[in-house]
């Protein structure tokens, strides 16, 4: 009676331990990347919602051709500064996870394009592997590059 349990108790055991190993890949996939990375009170990560690497960058700092304090941006094909004075905006779209709102500031204060690693339509990021890029050349002179996620939305996020 007693070895009978213990032998129930063991396949149960076993099945437990098999559905526990086929599960692992499928957590290790569903575990979700954050929307964002807050480094310090001066320094954001966006990482990409694919594979977590990070796609965009921005800190206080002073850059390579700065002779002052500045809002570093580093995007997956482009980086810049910017006036430092606008940190505190951005900064708040970035604690917030509001990327719509972090695209909307580069739009104003950058380029155009916006965020270049930021796909408005699924309103995720994505890095330079994930954001499938092309660029476009002019009779040799670079004319701009093209993003497409891996949904297929496709948009220029470098002119
Ligand atoms: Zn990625
Ligand atoms: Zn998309």
């Amino acid at each position: 009676m007693i070895k009978r349990a213990k032998v129930a108790f063991e396949k149960c055991w076993n099945a437990f331990q098999r559905e526990f190993k086929l599960m692992e890949p499928e957590i290790r996939i569903m575990k979700p990347v954050p929307k964002g990375i807050k480094k310090s009170n001066h320094e954001y990560q966006l990482p990409c919602s694919i594979c977590g690497e990070i796609a965009i960058g921005y800190k206080i700092g002073i850059g390579q051709f700065d002779k002052e304090e500045k809002l570093l941006y580093r995007g997956i094909i482009c980086g810049s500064s910017l006036n430092k004075g606008l940190a505190d905006d951005l900064f708040e779209s970035l604690e917030n996870e509001d990327l719509a709102g972090v695209h909307e500031f580069m739009r104003k204060h950058h380029s155009y394009e916006g965020l270049d690693a930021y796909c408005p339509e699924c309103d995720k990021i994505y890095c330079w592997n994930h954001y499938k890029l092309e660029e476009e050349w002019d009779e040799g002179f670079y004319d701009c590059t093209y993003g497409e996620c891996p949904k297929g939305h496709k948009r220029m996020i470098d002119d």
